[in-house]
């Protein structure tokens, strides 16, 4: 399910130009009514659950509904973002809280190179970028 905005702890993170929100998204969904100072997702459709919204927001205020894969369906998911880790905590429909930490990385924000690991590779090439020349290998990390 796509994220939505709690308007009750939404602050419109105190009228900044950019909400985190709306910085943070990759695919420009956050805006912010000026008026009612509370953001939306515009176009839920187009939501692809990344949960970066979720976590960058500085007020909790925006939830995304965790897939079955990781906590069953009906579970609420936050995450609290910390300096060198996330906190997830999971609520199931029976009340039972699970939390777990997973680490974030240590890039400072606005400085990763996507391209970094990419030197040397043909990135106008149809291969994969981890794909061998020959078109049959790939190498998948620590397989
Ligand atoms: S990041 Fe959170 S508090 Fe800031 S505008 Fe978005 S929903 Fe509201
Ligand atoms: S979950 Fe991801 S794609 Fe959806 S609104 Fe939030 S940041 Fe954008």
């Amino acid at each position: 399910m796509p994220s939505y905005v709690i308007t009750e702890k939404c602050d419109g993170c105190k009228g900044g130009d950019k909400t985190a929100c709306m910085y943070i998204c990759p695919n420009d969904l956050m805006v912010l009514d000026p008026n009612a100072m509370k953001a939306y997702n515009q176009e839920p459709n187009q939501c692809w659950e990344c949960f970066s919204c979720v976590k960058i927001c500085p007020t909790q205020a925006i939830e995304v509904r965790g897939y079955s894969d990781f906590v069953p369906l009906g579970s609420s998911v936050m995450p609290m973002l910390g300096t060198e880790d996330v906190m997830w905590t999971c609520k199931f429909r029976n009340g039972l809280i699970k939390r777990f930490k997973f680490p974030i990385r240590t890039t400072a924000e606005g400085a990763a190179n996507a391209y970094t690991d990419l030197k040397g590779k043909d990135l106008d090439s149809e291969l994969l970028s981890t794909e061998e020349a020959d078109g049959h290998t790939l190498k998948i990390p620590n397989a």
